[in-house]
Protein backbone atom coordinates (compact mmCIF):
# COMPACT_ATOMS: atom_id res chain seq x y z
CA UNK A 1 0.00 0.00 0.00
CA UNK A 2 1.87 2.98 -1.38
CA UNK A 3 -1.09 5.71 -0.20
CA UNK A 4 0.47 8.35 1.81
CA UNK A 5 -0.71 8.22 5.87
CA UNK A 6 -1.88 11.46 7.53
CA UNK A 7 -2.35 12.39 10.90
CA UNK A 8 -5.25 10.98 12.63
CA UNK A 9 -4.92 14.54 14.70
CA UNK A 10 -4.48 17.32 12.00
CA UNK A 11 -4.79 15.64 8.56
CA UNK A 12 -1.47 16.51 7.68
CA UNK A 13 0.79 14.26 5.53
CA UNK A 14 2.67 12.11 7.79
CA UNK A 15 6.83 12.27 7.17
CA UNK A 16 10.06 11.21 8.80
CA UNK A 17 12.43 13.87 7.44
CA UNK A 18 11.79 17.47 8.45
CA UNK A 19 10.82 17.67 12.45
CA UNK A 20 10.39 21.65 11.73
CA UNK A 21 6.76 20.64 8.93
CA UNK A 22 4.10 19.53 9.28
CA UNK A 23 3.42 15.73 9.62
CA UNK A 24 6.41 14.60 11.54
CA UNK A 25 6.73 11.48 13.58
CA UNK A 26 9.72 8.96 13.67
CA UNK A 27 9.87 6.78 11.18
CA UNK A 28 8.82 3.92 13.46
CA UNK A 29 5.77 5.31 14.85
CA UNK A 30 4.46 5.45 11.00
CA UNK A 31 3.30 1.96 11.08
CA UNK A 32 0.98 2.11 13.98
CA UNK A 33 -2.83 1.94 13.67
CA UNK A 34 -3.76 5.67 14.41
CA UNK A 35 -0.60 7.02 13.88
CA UNK A 36 0.05 11.08 15.00
CA UNK A 37 2.32 13.15 14.44
CA UNK A 38 4.59 15.02 16.97
CA UNK A 39 2.77 18.37 17.28
CA UNK A 40 -0.65 16.96 17.50
CA UNK A 41 1.12 14.12 20.65
CA UNK A 42 2.39 16.79 22.65
CA UNK A 43 -0.71 18.86 22.49
CA UNK A 44 -3.10 16.04 23.56
CA UNK A 45 -0.38 14.67 25.91
CA UNK A 46 1.60 17.79 27.02
CA UNK A 47 -0.71 20.47 26.93
CA UNK A 48 1.72 22.12 24.88
CA UNK A 49 2.06 23.63 21.66
CA UNK A 50 5.05 22.62 19.06
CA UNK A 51 6.62 24.62 16.37
CA UNK A 52 5.66 23.93 12.77
CA UNK A 53 6.99 26.25 9.87
CA UNK A 54 4.94 25.95 6.14
CA UNK A 55 5.79 27.84 2.78
CA UNK A 56 3.60 30.76 1.68
CA UNK A 57 0.38 29.39 0.02
CA UNK A 58 -0.11 26.71 2.95
CA UNK A 59 0.33 30.36 5.33
CA UNK A 60 -1.73 32.82 3.34
CA UNK A 61 -4.72 30.55 3.39
CA UNK A 62 -4.72 30.55 7.00
CA UNK A 63 -3.97 34.28 8.22
CA UNK A 64 -6.22 35.21 5.65
CA UNK A 65 -9.29 33.79 7.68
CA UNK A 66 -8.39 36.45 9.88
CA UNK A 67 -9.37 39.04 8.50
CA UNK A 68 -12.50 37.85 8.03
CA UNK A 69 -12.97 37.53 11.68
CA UNK A 70 -13.27 39.83 14.73
CA UNK A 71 -9.36 39.29 16.42
CA UNK A 72 -6.84 40.79 18.08
CA UNK A 73 -4.07 39.85 15.88
CA UNK A 74 -0.26 39.30 18.30
CA UNK A 75 2.63 39.66 16.04
CA UNK A 76 5.36 37.95 17.34
CA UNK A 77 9.12 39.34 15.91
CA UNK A 78 12.68 38.55 17.08
CA UNK A 79 14.16 41.45 18.17
CA UNK A 80 17.70 40.29 17.35
CA UNK A 81 16.47 39.78 13.39
CA UNK A 82 13.40 42.11 12.87
CA UNK A 83 13.48 42.58 9.08
CA UNK A 84 13.94 38.79 8.78
CA UNK A 85 11.12 37.98 11.33
CA UNK A 86 8.58 40.48 9.50
CA UNK A 87 5.34 38.76 7.59
CA UNK A 88 5.32 40.63 4.49
CA UNK A 89 1.62 42.27 3.55
CA UNK A 90 0.29 41.31 7.18
CA UNK A 91 -1.88 44.15 6.67
CA UNK A 92 -3.58 42.61 3.60
CA UNK A 93 -4.22 39.38 5.54
CA UNK A 94 -5.77 40.66 8.56
CA UNK A 95 -7.51 43.15 7.48
CA UNK A 96 -8.45 46.48 10.20
CA UNK A 97 -8.10 43.96 12.89
CA UNK A 98 -6.03 45.75 16.07
CA UNK A 99 -2.23 44.55 16.08
CA UNK A 100 -0.59 43.77 20.13
CA UNK A 101 3.79 43.76 18.80
CA UNK A 102 5.43 41.27 20.51
CA UNK A 103 9.34 41.84 19.99
CA UNK A 104 10.90 38.76 21.56
CA UNK A 105 14.16 37.79 22.97
CA UNK A 106 14.72 41.43 24.43
CA UNK A 107 17.34 39.19 26.61
CA UNK A 108 19.73 39.03 23.67
CA UNK A 109 20.50 43.01 23.37
CA UNK A 110 23.39 44.21 25.30
CA UNK A 111 22.38 45.78 28.88
CA UNK A 112 22.90 49.21 27.94
CA UNK A 113 20.25 48.88 25.06
CA UNK A 114 18.04 51.96 25.66
CA UNK A 115 14.38 49.82 25.55
CA UNK A 116 12.46 53.04 25.04
CA UNK A 117 14.78 53.61 21.83
CA UNK A 118 14.28 50.21 20.63
CA UNK A 119 10.58 50.47 21.19
CA UNK A 120 10.32 54.14 19.06
CA UNK A 121 11.94 52.18 16.72
CA UNK A 122 10.26 49.22 16.30
CA UNK A 123 7.26 51.92 16.19
CA UNK A 124 8.55 53.45 13.77
CA UNK A 125 9.37 50.55 10.93
CA UNK A 126 5.69 48.70 11.81
CA UNK A 127 4.16 52.11 11.15
CA UNK A 128 6.05 52.36 7.65
CA UNK A 129 4.62 48.80 6.32
CA UNK A 130 1.12 50.61 7.04
CA UNK A 131 0.23 48.83 10.30
CA UNK A 132 -1.00 50.53 13.47
CA UNK A 133 -0.45 49.59 16.81
CA UNK A 134 -2.65 49.00 19.68
CA UNK A 135 0.73 48.53 21.86
CA UNK A 136 4.36 47.30 21.98
CA UNK A 137 5.43 44.60 24.69
CA UNK A 138 9.17 44.10 24.47
CA UNK A 139 9.36 40.47 26.23
CA UNK A 140 11.81 37.20 26.93
CA UNK A 141 9.19 34.30 26.68
CA UNK A 142 12.09 31.72 27.38
CA UNK A 143 12.87 33.60 30.60
CA UNK A 144 9.38 34.47 30.83
CA UNK A 145 10.46 38.90 30.94
CA UNK A 146 7.32 41.32 30.69
CA UNK A 147 5.22 38.58 29.16
CA UNK A 148 2.62 39.82 32.23
CA UNK A 149 2.24 42.40 30.08
CA UNK A 150 0.88 40.43 26.96
CA UNK A 151 -1.18 38.45 29.48
CA UNK A 152 -2.59 42.07 30.49
CA UNK A 153 -2.92 43.56 26.87
CA UNK A 154 -5.11 40.42 25.41
CA UNK A 155 -7.43 40.12 28.99
CA UNK A 156 -8.16 43.80 28.06
CA UNK A 157 -8.12 44.07 24.44
CA UNK A 158 -9.59 40.92 23.10
CA UNK A 159 -13.33 41.18 24.35
CA UNK A 160 -15.47 39.52 22.13
CA UNK A 161 -11.95 38.83 19.70
CA UNK A 162 -9.72 35.64 19.56
CA UNK A 163 -6.46 35.99 19.50
CA UNK A 164 -4.11 34.94 16.74
CA UNK A 165 -0.96 34.42 17.46
CA UNK A 166 1.17 35.15 14.14
CA UNK A 167 4.79 35.11 12.94
CA UNK A 168 7.56 33.70 10.74
CA UNK A 169 9.32 30.35 12.19
CA UNK A 170 11.21 30.39 14.81
CA UNK A 171 10.68 33.67 16.68
CA UNK A 172 9.32 32.15 19.87
CA UNK A 173 5.81 31.99 19.29
CA UNK A 174 5.60 28.13 20.54
CA UNK A 175 8.06 29.48 23.83
CA UNK A 176 5.45 32.43 24.26
CA UNK A 177 2.03 29.93 23.97
CA UNK A 178 3.12 27.83 26.27
CA UNK A 179 3.96 30.66 28.77
CA UNK A 180 0.65 32.09 28.23
CA UNK A 181 -0.87 28.71 28.74
CA UNK A 182 0.59 27.96 32.40
CA UNK A 183 -0.38 31.52 33.31
CA UNK A 184 -3.55 31.63 31.92
CA UNK A 185 -3.71 28.09 33.35
CA UNK A 186 -3.85 29.33 37.39
CA UNK A 187 -7.09 30.21 37.29
CA UNK A 188 -8.43 26.76 36.25
CA UNK A 189 -8.14 24.09 33.40
CA UNK A 190 -6.65 25.09 29.93
CA UNK A 191 -8.01 23.26 27.38
CA UNK A 192 -6.52 22.68 24.16
CA UNK A 193 -7.80 21.49 20.57
CA UNK A 194 -6.66 21.47 17.25
CA UNK A 195 -9.03 22.65 14.38
CA UNK A 196 -8.31 22.19 10.83
CA UNK A 197 -8.43 25.11 8.58
CA UNK A 198 -10.67 24.99 5.55
CA UNK A 199 -8.88 24.47 2.46
CA UNK A 200 -5.27 23.52 4.17
CA UNK A 201 -3.78 20.41 5.59
CA UNK A 202 -2.95 22.33 8.76
CA UNK A 203 -4.38 22.22 12.14
CA UNK A 204 -4.35 25.05 14.09
CA UNK A 205 -4.47 25.12 17.98
CA UNK A 206 -6.77 26.66 20.17
CA UNK A 207 -6.09 27.84 23.35
CA UNK A 208 -9.23 28.11 25.39
CA UNK A 209 -9.64 30.12 28.27
CA UNK A 210 -11.00 30.14 31.40
CA UNK A 211 -13.41 33.08 32.38
CA UNK A 212 -13.54 34.39 29.12
CA UNK A 213 -15.50 33.71 25.88
CA UNK A 214 -12.48 34.32 23.20
CA UNK A 215 -9.97 31.62 22.26
CA UNK A 216 -5.93 31.78 21.76
CA UNK A 217 -5.33 30.69 18.30
CA UNK A 218 -1.75 29.43 17.55
CA UNK A 219 -1.11 29.85 13.36
CA UNK A 220 1.65 27.92 12.20
CA UNK A 221 4.79 30.31 11.64
CA UNK A 222 5.86 30.77 8.10
CA UNK A 223 9.31 29.73 6.37
CA UNK A 224 11.46 32.27 5.18
CA UNK A 225 14.89 31.47 3.00
CA UNK A 226 16.67 34.73 3.49
CA UNK A 227 17.87 34.69 6.93
CA UNK A 228 21.19 33.20 7.38
CA UNK A 229 19.50 31.26 10.11
CA UNK A 230 17.39 29.25 7.42
CA UNK A 231 20.49 28.41 5.37
CA UNK A 232 23.47 26.53 7.23
CA UNK A 233 23.15 23.47 8.92
CA UNK A 234 21.29 22.39 12.32
CA UNK A 235 25.24 22.17 14.02
CA UNK A 236 26.22 25.47 12.97
CA UNK A 237 22.92 26.97 13.53
CA UNK A 238 23.91 26.65 16.84
CA UNK A 239 27.05 28.67 16.42
CA UNK A 240 24.87 31.86 14.87
CA UNK A 241 22.69 31.96 17.12
CA UNK A 242 22.90 33.96 20.27
CA UNK A 243 21.39 31.73 23.52
CA UNK A 244 22.78 34.70 26.06
CA UNK A 245 22.95 38.17 25.92
CA UNK A 246 25.10 39.76 23.15
CA UNK A 247 28.52 41.49 23.96
CA UNK A 248 29.44 43.85 21.14
CA UNK A 249 33.21 43.57 20.41
CA UNK A 250 34.36 46.86 19.48
CA UNK A 251 37.11 46.74 16.53
CA UNK A 252 39.35 49.93 15.56
CA UNK A 253 39.96 49.78 11.79
CA UNK A 254 42.10 51.91 9.71
CA UNK A 255 41.13 51.51 6.49
CA UNK A 256 42.17 48.38 4.19
CA UNK A 257 41.46 46.54 6.83
CA UNK A 258 38.91 43.41 6.84
CA UNK A 259 37.05 41.52 9.46
CA UNK A 260 35.80 38.29 9.30
CA UNK A 261 32.07 36.59 10.77
CA UNK A 262 33.17 33.24 10.73
CA UNK A 263 33.33 32.62 6.78
CA UNK A 264 29.52 34.09 6.49
CA UNK A 265 30.24 37.57 6.07
CA UNK A 266 33.09 39.56 5.21
CA UNK A 267 33.46 43.41 6.22
CA UNK A 268 36.05 45.27 3.99
CA UNK A 269 36.68 48.64 5.57
CA UNK A 270 37.44 50.39 1.62
CA UNK A 271 37.71 53.78 2.67
CA UNK A 272 37.93 56.61 5.75
CA UNK A 273 39.34 57.97 8.57
CA UNK A 274 41.09 55.44 11.55
CA UNK A 275 36.89 54.59 13.16
CA UNK A 276 35.54 52.13 15.31
CA UNK A 277 32.93 49.48 13.94
CA UNK A 278 30.74 47.53 16.55
CA UNK A 279 29.79 44.05 15.80
CA UNK A 280 26.73 42.60 17.37
CA UNK A 281 26.95 38.68 16.55
CA UNK A 282 26.46 35.60 18.94
CA UNK A 283 29.24 35.31 21.58
CA UNK A 284 30.52 31.97 20.07
CA UNK A 285 31.00 33.50 17.05
CA UNK A 286 34.53 34.03 16.12
CA UNK A 287 35.69 37.13 14.47
CA UNK A 288 39.11 37.83 12.52
CA UNK A 289 40.60 40.49 11.28
CA UNK A 290 43.25 40.71 8.60
CA UNK A 291 44.70 43.12 6.32
CA UNK A 292 42.53 43.33 2.99
CA UNK A 293 45.27 42.74 1.06
CA UNK A 294 44.87 39.22 2.70
CA UNK A 295 41.41 38.70 2.36
CA UNK A 296 40.83 36.98 -0.74
CA UNK A 297 43.62 34.07 0.34
CA UNK A 298 42.41 33.64 3.40
CA UNK A 299 39.28 32.96 2.70
CA UNK A 300 40.37 30.85 -0.56
CA UNK A 301 42.60 28.77 2.19
CA UNK A 302 40.51 28.93 5.56
CA UNK A 303 36.48 29.17 4.52
CA UNK A 304 35.07 25.91 6.01
CA UNK A 305 38.29 25.54 9.01
CA UNK A 306 39.03 28.55 10.49
CA UNK A 307 36.30 30.31 9.27
CA UNK A 308 33.35 28.42 9.97
CA UNK A 309 30.61 28.49 9.70
CA UNK A 310 29.94 27.48 6.56
CA UNK A 311 30.97 23.80 7.09
CA UNK A 312 31.15 20.44 4.77
CA UNK A 313 27.35 19.76 5.95
CA UNK A 314 26.01 23.20 4.85
CA UNK A 315 26.31 23.01 1.42
CA UNK A 316 28.33 25.19 -1.37
CA UNK A 317 25.08 27.90 -1.63
CA UNK A 318 26.80 29.61 1.32
CA UNK A 319 30.07 30.06 -0.57
CA UNK A 320 28.76 32.15 -3.33
CA UNK A 321 29.24 35.57 -2.09
CA UNK A 322 27.62 38.93 -2.97
CA UNK A 323 29.07 42.22 -2.16
CA UNK A 324 27.07 45.22 -0.79
CA UNK A 325 28.70 48.75 -1.42
CA UNK A 326 27.88 51.12 1.06
CA UNK A 327 28.91 54.74 1.62
CA UNK A 328 28.37 56.51 4.78
CA UNK A 329 28.37 60.53 5.36
CA UNK A 330 29.30 61.68 8.78
CA UNK A 331 25.97 62.16 11.01
CA UNK A 332 23.80 59.66 12.85
CA UNK A 333 25.54 56.19 13.74
CA UNK A 334 24.02 53.42 11.31
CA UNK A 335 23.68 49.32 11.86
CA UNK A 336 24.32 47.41 9.22
CA UNK A 337 22.03 44.36 9.22
CA UNK A 338 22.89 40.96 8.03
CA UNK A 339 19.84 38.66 8.13
CA UNK A 340 19.91 36.05 10.50
CA UNK A 341 23.41 36.99 12.01
CA UNK A 342 23.42 40.13 13.43
CA UNK A 343 25.02 43.75 12.65
CA UNK A 344 27.66 45.94 12.74
CA UNK A 345 27.55 49.53 13.95
CA UNK A 346 29.05 51.88 11.79
CA UNK A 347 29.83 55.04 14.34
CA UNK A 348 28.77 58.18 12.38
CA UNK A 349 31.91 58.79 10.62
CA UNK A 350 32.29 59.25 6.46
CA UNK A 351 33.39 55.32 5.36
CA UNK A 352 32.82 53.28 2.40
CA UNK A 353 32.60 49.41 3.55
CA UNK A 354 32.22 46.30 1.02
CA UNK A 355 29.88 43.98 2.87
CA UNK A 356 30.14 39.97 1.46
CA UNK A 357 27.47 37.89 2.24
CA UNK A 358 26.24 34.42 0.61
CA UNK A 359 23.75 35.12 -1.91
CA UNK A 360 20.03 35.47 -0.56
CA UNK A 361 20.57 36.86 2.53
CA UNK A 362 19.10 40.31 2.84
CA UNK A 363 20.85 43.07 4.17
CA UNK A 364 19.68 46.22 5.48
CA UNK A 365 20.81 49.69 7.01
CA UNK A 366 19.23 51.11 9.97
CA UNK A 367 19.97 54.18 12.37
CA UNK A 368 21.68 52.45 15.06
CA UNK A 369 19.22 51.16 17.80
CA UNK A 370 22.15 51.03 20.49
P1 LIG B 1 8.41 29.33 16.86
O1 LIG B 1 8.93 28.60 15.66
O2 LIG B 1 8.09 30.78 16.53
O3 LIG B 1 7.27 28.66 17.54
O4 LIG B 1 9.64 29.44 17.89
P2 LIG B 1 10.04 28.56 19.18
O5 LIG B 1 9.13 28.88 20.32
O6 LIG B 1 10.17 27.15 18.79
O7 LIG B 1 11.48 29.20 19.49
C1 LIG B 1 12.51 29.25 18.51
C2 LIG B 1 13.86 29.34 19.18
O8 LIG B 1 14.01 30.59 19.86
C3 LIG B 1 14.09 28.27 20.24
O9 LIG B 1 15.42 27.85 20.17
C4 LIG B 1 13.83 28.99 21.55
O10 LIG B 1 14.55 28.43 22.62
C5 LIG B 1 14.31 30.38 21.23
N1 LIG B 1 13.62 31.40 22.03
C6 LIG B 1 12.28 31.54 22.23
N2 LIG B 1 12.02 32.59 23.01
C7 LIG B 1 13.21 33.15 23.33
C8 LIG B 1 13.61 34.28 24.13
O11 LIG B 1 12.81 35.00 24.72
N3 LIG B 1 14.96 34.53 24.20
C9 LIG B 1 15.88 33.76 23.56
N4 LIG B 1 17.18 34.09 23.71
N5 LIG B 1 15.55 32.70 22.82
C10 LIG B 1 14.23 32.38 22.70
Amino acid sequence: DTAVKVCTGCGAPLQAEHPERPGYIVAAAMEKEHPVCRRCFRIKHYNEVAPVAIHDDEFIKIVSEIGRKKALVVKVIDLFDFSGSWVENLRRYIGTNPVLLVANKVDLLPRQTNLDKVEQWLRKEVEKKGIVLEGVALVSASKGHYVEQVKTFIERFANDRDVYVVGTANVGKSTLINRLIRMFGEKGDVELTTSRYPGTTLSTVQLALPNYSHMIVDTPGIMTFHRLTDLVCPKCLKLITPDKTIDPKVYQLNDKQTLFAGGLARFDFVQGERQSFVCYFANQLDIHRTKLENADSLYAKHVGGLLVPPCEDCGDHLRDLVTHKLKFKQGPNSDIVISGLGWISVRGDACEVHLQVPRGVDVTVRRAII
